[in-house]
């Protein structure tokens, strides 16, 4: 837990969000600027930079994370129509908040993987 961390502070209820999905080790919750209909962040509750650090350091965390995507996308009925998982990591990706979280995305289709 970081004092410092906008997600740490989210996963430790300190800081209010809408939470849709929560397992011991993972917190899902809706983005507060959602980019597509359906907009939810997946984080592990330790705190980890990035995706890949939290891969290196606790791959079934990491694991752990990508179920919980998948829960997500299930429970908000994004499974037929399909959806898009992000991970932001680092500063050429736009990565805000150094907290590794999955950016869950659907719900009308989402266009170019990349927009140039
Ligand atoms: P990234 O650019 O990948 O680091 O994504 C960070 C995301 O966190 C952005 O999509 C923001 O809209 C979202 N965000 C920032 N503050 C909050 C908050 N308090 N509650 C929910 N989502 C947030
Ligand atoms: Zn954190």
């Amino acid at each position: 837990m970081s004092d410092t961390c906008l997600f740490c502070r989210i996963a430790a209820g300190e800081i209010p969000a809408t939470v849709v999905h929560e397992t011991g080790t993972t917190l899902a919750f809706r983005d507060i600027g959602p980019k597509a209909p359906v907009h939810v962040l997946v984080i592990p509750k330790a705190h980890h930079a990035n995706v890949g650090e939290l891969a290196e350091a606790d791959p079934a965390l990491a694991g752990a994370v990508l179920a919980a995507a998948g829960a997500v996308a299930k429970a908000e009925g994004l499974t037929g129509d399909g959806y898009r998982i992000i991970f932001n990591t680092g500063p050429h990706s736009g990565q805000e908040v150094d907290h590794a979280h999955a950016h869950v995305l659907g719900g009308a289709p989402l266009g170019p993987m990349l927009c140039q």
